[in-house]
């Protein structure tokens, strides 16, 4: 049944994507959106969703129809990764490398091989997990030893400012970051693919600076109706 919701939702995202180049992929960030929600999302075409919760995502796994692939985007706990095992197209969220060697053990154990993403705070901000940039080398060196974990890619939190040269300026450090590892990273194997970055206040921003995939929530699910009405 058709309601004001999946209308909307239906809405937010063309518009989105009237604005998105054809070779970024758009994750429909769903952590605080119930099943229908979440399903209005998958009805309007988005192939890729992102959760942050291990429950959450688990939970919603087998009430969603459709071709998706689920997108760890959240804080994760080393002792849940055996979880997420199988389960997920893409984790965007390994920030240590104890989470890496465990990824590894998990996926070793069930014969898996993981796709991940290793997050980087370039800015340094307490309340966000994630390498510095001088923690590259060695994160790089533990993942090339580990044939249980495929790194495909970075991904970045933009900095908590709305200083729009601010936020270029850690977004264009990763994309550098991202094009070193994607010349060298085991000699040109290549299965660096993913840059992801930029939110629904920053993902113009972060398309400029080269990201070719952005993880968006409030402004798919916002709707205007019922914020208002
Ligand atoms: C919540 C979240 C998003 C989506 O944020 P919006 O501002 O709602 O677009 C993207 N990435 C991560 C890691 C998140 O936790």
């Amino acid at each position: 049944m058709e309601n004001k919701t999946q209308s909307a939702i239906a809405k937010n995202i063309a518009d989105i994507r009237k604005n998105l180049p054809d070779d970024v992929c758009l994750v429909a960030v769903t952590k605080y959106h119930d099943l229908a929600e979440t399903q209005a999302a998958v009805d309007a075409g988005v192939c890729d969703l992102g959760e942050n919760k291990v429950q959450d995502m688990l939970a919603k796994q087998p009430q969603i129809t459709g071709d998706v692939r689920w997108h760890f985007i959240g804080h994760l706990q080393s002792n849940k990764v055996k979880y997420l095992i199988g389960n997920v197209f893409l984790i965007h969220s390994i920030s240590s490398l104890k989470l890496i060697k465990t990824v590894e053990k998990e996926s070793a154990k069930r014969d898996a091989v993981t796709d991940i993403l290793l997050q980087f705070n370039l800015a340094e901000e307490d309340t966000k997990s994630g390498f510095s940039a001088d923690e590259m080398d060695e994160a790089l060196a533990l993942c090339a030893e580990c044939p249980h974990v495929n790194l495909s890619g970075l991904m970045c939190i933009g900095p908590m400012t709305k200083n729009p040269s601010d936020i270029l300026k850690i977004f264009t450090q990763l994309k550098q970051m991202y094009d070193t590892i994607k010349a060298t990273y085991l000699n040109g194997v290549n299965s660096i693919r993913f840059l992801s970055m930029g939110m629904t206040d920053d993902y113009p921003i972060a398309v400029s600076a080269g990201s070719n995939m952005v993880r968006i929530g409030r402004k798919i699910f916002y709707d205007e109706e019922k914020q208002h009405g």
